[in-house]
């Protein structure tokens, strides 16, 4: 087992000035670490909590310590996360007992997950301590919605602001399919989602959507994507998918790169025969699924009047 720090790929940089901020003790007391879902802010956070108190120097990552961080136990880490939709008052009480608590190690650490969800009495409670902390503690803001954190917060904090992982780096996490990789657009948590079978299935049953816009009887039931249109998260799911090959159609006629869905290519290429204009009217109504589908509309009948819309689309 490595230490945290090292498992995070593409945000050398960040990682780097962290653990050096830890060597010369010049770690600021407050972080917002920024950035969207899924790359690395919060196994950040955990990896300098591991330097900070770990006994070796850099950190071992086995040790009881280490481990204890990995596994979200340490007595000197608190992590507090959402309860329902908001950081309550309760838990921020329960951060300032914690705080109040004789230190056993040589750092406390307080992470907050989704700090955006401080609710304004949480915030308030804790902005005195977030500006004049008792020594030695630090804090780690983890947020993928930075301006919905109060000014007053965001003021008393040093902003780390985190990019999407690069192709490479997420290449190296994982061994899934290229059109995951290319379609998760650098969040892992994204990925993940896509690698869950359910997801590959819908996937599938799209492009059989699509096909039926090939056949004559365009009124042919879909009906396995309809069972799976039951699950409104499956069904924006198949929306995005639907966006994305209808982008790859417009690459494949004119030999764009690099294609989403390329394993796909050969069945998708069918409809690059229709015309510019279809093309993108077939986009528009793939995106206005999208929105449909955040409105009350009967979800089975936003997708079939897209088959509707569309048909003809080939000359
Ligand atoms: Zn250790």
């Amino acid at each position: 087992m490595a230490r945290l720090i090292d498992k995070v790929l593409g945000h050398d940089d960040i990682a780097k000035g962290l653990v050096q901020s830890v060597r010369t003790k010049n770690l600021a007391s407050a972080y917002i670490f920024s950035g969207p879902t899924g790359v690395g802010k919060k196994i950040i956070a955990l990896g300098v909590a591991q330097e900070l108190l770990c006994e070796k120097i850099p950190a071992c990552g086995i040790c009881p310590s280490c481990s204890k961080i990995e596994n979200f136990q340490h007595e000197e880490v608190k992590f507090i996360e959402p309860d329902g939709l908001q950081i309550k008052i309760q838990q921020a009480r329960e951060i300032l007992n914690f705080l109040s608590l004789q230190k056993l190690g040589r750092a406390r650490i307080i992470i907050l997950n989704d700090a955006h969800s401080l609710n304004p009495q949480s915030a308030n409670l804790l902005l005195k301590t977030l500006e004049d902390p008792p020594a030695d503690t630090h804090f780690f803001l983890i947020t993928h919605l930075e301006k919905s954190i109060l000014p007053t917060i965001r003021s008393r904090t040093q902003i780390i602001r985190f990019p999407v992982l690069d192709r490479k780096s997420v290449k190296k996490l994982t061994s899934a399919a290229d059109w995951m990789i290319t379609a998760s657009q650098g969040r892992m948590d994204i990925l993940e989602q896509f690698q869950d079978t359910k997801h590959e299935e819908v996937r599938i049953f799209v492009l059989e959507f699509l096909e039926y816009l090939n056949e004559k009887f365009v009124r042919e039931p879909f009906v396995k994507l309809k069972e799976r249109l039951e699950d409104k998260e499956l069904a924006l799911f198949a929306s995005l998918i639907l966006q994305q090959m209808v982008r790859d159609i417009y690459f494949l006629k004119y030999d764009l790169h690099p294609l989403i869905h390329a394993d796909l290519a050969d069945r998708l290429k069918v409809f690059a025969e229709a015309s510019d204009e279809k093309i993108m009217a077939l986009f528009q109504n793939a995106f206005e699924i999208e929105r449909n589908l955040f409105s009350n509309t009967d979800r089975n009948l936003v997708f079939e009047n897209f088959l509707l819309q569309n048909q003809k689309i080939l000359p």
